[in-house]
């Protein structure tokens, strides 16, 4: 992650430790996906074993961690550090 926007040098930081906070986002959009897809496989695949639950909702978060990461922190940078999108002109 760059310290600062090559673009418009915006500090990507505001202080030390900002970004634990994204833990608890991160939790929050991990949450969100179990339910998702375990309405999804109660739906679409008829209520499966358990294990079928456990193992896809495991590698649905898995794969989706490098995503869940990265918004996690835009989220936490848009709420709390004071970042807001000025469009180009
Ligand atoms: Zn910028």
């Amino acid at each position: 992650m760059y310290e600062a926007c090559p673009d418009c040098g915006q500090h990507y930081e505001p202080e030390v430790g900002f970004y634990w906070g994204a833990m608890y986002v991160s939790y929050g959009f991990s949450v969100g996906i179990v339910v998702l897809v375990g309405v999804l496989l109660y739906y679409l695949a008829h209520d499966p074993p358990v294990w079928v639950y456990v193992s896809t909702v495991a590698a649905a978060v898995l794969l989706l961690t490098p995503l869940l990461f990265r918004y996690a922190r835009a989220v936490m940078l848009y709420f709390f550090g004071g970042v807001h999108y000025k469009p180009p002109r």
